[in-house]
């Protein structure tokens, strides 16, 4: 089960950006699925990726993602 979700995200993932419909109901199919499998898969998924990935050479997400400050964070 585990190796088929990996497939299943790996397929969502690899058929790009402009299948935002496909992928929507994708991410309803696993509404229905075991939330435990979907989280392993996902967790496992994760260190895959960032194996080879690394945030401090890259840091995109820090050129183009603006803090978010909530009033209940900043009132502490
Ligand atoms: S900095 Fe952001 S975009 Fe770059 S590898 Fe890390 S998570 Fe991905």
């Amino acid at each position: 089960m585990l190796l088929t979700l990996k497939n299943e995200f790996r397929a969502v993932s690899r058929s790009g950006k402009n299948k935002s419909a496909e992928n929507r109901k994708f991410l309803q199919t696993l509404k229905k699925k075991d939330a435990r499998l979907v989280d392993d898969a996902f967790h496992q998924m994760h260190e895959e990726v960032f194996e080879e990935l690394d945030c401090l050479t890259c840091a995109n997400c820090c050129k183009t993602t603006s803090p978010i400050f909530i009033k209940r964070i900043l009132n502490g």
